[in-house]
């Protein structure tokens, strides 16, 4: 079943270095001769994987399904959806192009024009992929949102991104939205998608069925150019609002090359990504690149459950998973018996991203499935994978692997004068950088050109992230440069956090930090200042965490509060949320030169 030799320990761990033997994997790795196939390598040649708009340009949409609805995998599943309830339904790839191709008619006829925003707030059932096809067929710009998401990061994003339509469900548009509605203008339409004997109108809003159904399945694509925006995925900074991550249909190259090297897919898959498209992996990987390959792409509707996963991996006879590191040290905790049983033997390749793979979790993959788990990076404002370890290379347990052919990854040190260094040597720990140029990188941050232009130093662009490059040319995440937080895989900005906290009238100031977790990775942790005759107590430290979970809701809302007296801040006013970070973990408090000395108490000071 498995390809791996154990070797003796590598120079750079205590891990066992696992060896692949390229010529035993069937069916041959896309890429089983890594240098080869990097030198070999030109974006301009892996172009002819794609087709192309008949009457020119490029969109995401015709690549993904309209143009295998046309040939010979017209009739594979494209999309096989599980509900919640074990409820199952399927789209042929002829079948999800005709419901894309009205649901694009319904937004023209809702005088939604190219280049509007199209906001997606739904949990993963199939009208998400349909009007995400749907409308990037359209050339309407898809922003997807996390259906986790309290009122106030919706309102955030959609207010952004001025939203021209809302595609929810009346659940989620009663609790979440309607609230917020009178705050973003620009949201002409709110398309309900209603279950099943859910047809109570709601004011303000259409129904899905009876816009869609009804809609020409004829709706001919505009010739789309292949710089257009198709994708805004609002990611989080250290400080200020979101980012607005910009994409265009040409990132359809990305994703059609990473399909084939980094997840090897292959055209009789069964794939199963479990990020939700709430997030850029969901997108990218839970809904493009799968569709680009014409596999059959499996949607779960239900959250973490490893006998439930353990027995879809099974019973669908899944051939290539994608998923997260989370889910993985939830699945170790279980242990390797209860794996046992399972028919898993259709498994051929298993990846990871989002957060760091411990090295135990690469080898629980071995243990527990006969195959390492591949850890692979990248990151909302790349659009697609970067750094990969590949069906036919060897894993290094610990290590994101190595960058992707057309990608050109390097450390590097910051100059003072705004220059960057390429750091030669091996395992010197610098910031993460790429060589700019890659057809999904995005092409700016919503209405902020100076915060883009500041993530570049000339050819580089600077990931945020700090990791070391061994001789062999392997790249070791180290961590995070700035302060934002990871947990469950979700990148979270303490900013948003704090804000939503000071909007309760007791909250003078407030950090956010992220506390290492065993599971989740990181969890927020809030500190608290509190104003003028507000007094810490237990109640208030409930009434401050149900508050933030209400306004932001759970994915983002910190799980613990502590009351401070004061805030650290530096001589400029900024709060020192590493310095918080250091004294919660007992870790060394680094250069204090910037501290204001006067921590001016606040009232209310903590117990
Ligand atoms: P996002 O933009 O939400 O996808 O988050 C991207 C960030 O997640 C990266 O900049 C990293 O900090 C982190 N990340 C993604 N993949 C990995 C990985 N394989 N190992 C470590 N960190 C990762």
């Amino acid at each position: 079943m498995t390809a791996l030799r154990d070797d003796p320990v590598t120079a750079l761990g205590a891990w066992p270095r696992l060896r692949k033997d390229p010529a035993s994997l069937v069916p041959r790795p896309h890429l089983a001769d890594y240098e080869a196939t990097r030198q070999g390598f030109s974006w301009e040649a892996a172009r002819s994987g794609l087709s192309g708009l008949p009457g020119g340009g490029l969109n995401i949409a015709h690549e993904a399904v309209h143009r295998h609805a046309s040939g010979p995998r017209a009739e594979r599943t494209a999309l096989r959806w599980i509900g919640k309830d074990g409820s199952r339904r399927e789209f042929s790839y002829a079948q999800l192009s005709t419901e894309a191709r009205r649901f694009a008619s319904a937004l023209r006829g809702l005088g939604v024009g190219a280049g509007e925003r199209v906001f997606l707030l739904l949990g993963r059932i199939p009208e998400l992929y349909v009007a995400m096809l749907g409308a990037l067929s359209a050339e309407a710009v898809v922003s997807p949102l996390f259906s986790a998401f309290g009122p106030e990061p919706i309102a955030t994003r959609i207010g952004m991104g001025r939203g021209a339509v809302l595609v929810t469900t009346p659940e989620l548009y009663r609790r979440k939205v309607e609230g917020i509605r009178a705050s973003l203008p620009s949201l002409r339409h709110v398309i309900l998608v209603e279950r099943a004997g859910e047809a109570e109108p709601v004011a303000g809003t259409v129904r899905w069925a009876e816009l869609v159904p009804g809609a020409s399945p004829d709706f001919a694509l505009p010739p789309t150019d292949p710089e257009a925006l198709a994708l805004l995925h609002f990611t989080s900074g250290t400080t200020g609002r979101p980012k607005g991550a910009m994409h265009v249909h040409g990132a359809v190259l990305t994703h059609y090359v990473t399909g084939l090297y980094a997840l090897d897919l292959h055209e009789d898959d069964i794939f199963w990504c479990t990020a939700d498209p709430g997030w850029v992996t969901g997108t990218s990987y839970g809904v493009i690149a799968p569709l680009v390959h014409g596999v059959t792409n499996l949607v779960v509707e239900a959250e973490f459950d490893a006998q439930t996963w353990y027995g879809i991996l099974a019973s669908e006879k899944v051939t290539v998973w994608y998923t997260a590191p989370t889910a993985i040290r939830m699945m170790m905790k279980l242990g390797v018996e209860a794996v046992r049983g399972y028919d898993l033997s259709h498994l051929r390749f298993m990846a990871s991203v989002g957060e760091p793979l411990n090295p135990e979790g690469v080898l629980f993959g071995v243990e527990a499935f006969g195959r390492p788990f591949h850890d692979n990076w990248w990151q909302t404002e790349t659009g697609g994978i970067m750094i990969a370890n590949f069906a036919a290379m060897d894993v290094k347990p610990g290590s994101m692997g190595r960058p992707l052919p057309g990608i050109e990854a390097a450390i590097v040190r910051r100059e003072p004068d705004g220059t960057v260094a390429v750091i030669e040597e091996p395992m010197v720990e610098g910031e993460l950088a790429l060589k700019r140029g890659w057809p999904s990188m995005f092409r700016g941050y919503l209405g902020e050109e100076e915060r883009y232009r500041k993530c570049f130093a000339g050819e580089w662009y600077l990931t945020g992230d700090l990791a070391k490059r061994d001789e062999e040319g392997y790249f070791w995440f180290v961590g995070r440069a700035d302060d934002v937080i990871k947990s469950a895989g979700h990148l979270i900005g303490p900013f948003e956090v704090e804000s939503a906290l000071m909007e309760h009238p007791a909250v003078a100031e407030a950090a956010a930090i992220g506390k290492p977790d065993p599971i989740v990775g990181e969890v927020v942790k809030a500190f608290v200042a509190l104003k003028p005759g507000f007094a810490a107590s237990e109640e208030l430290r409930r009434e401050l965490l149900g508050h933030a979970r209400k306004r932001l809701g759970p994915a983002v809302a910190p799980k613990e509060i502590d009351f401070r007296d004061t805030l650290p801040r530096t001589r400029s006013g900024k709060i020192m949320r590493r310095l918080l970070k250091a004294r919660e973990l007992g870790l060394p408090e680094g250069d204090l030169s910037t501290l204001e000395s006067d921590e001016r108490p606040a009232a209310g000071a903590a117990p």
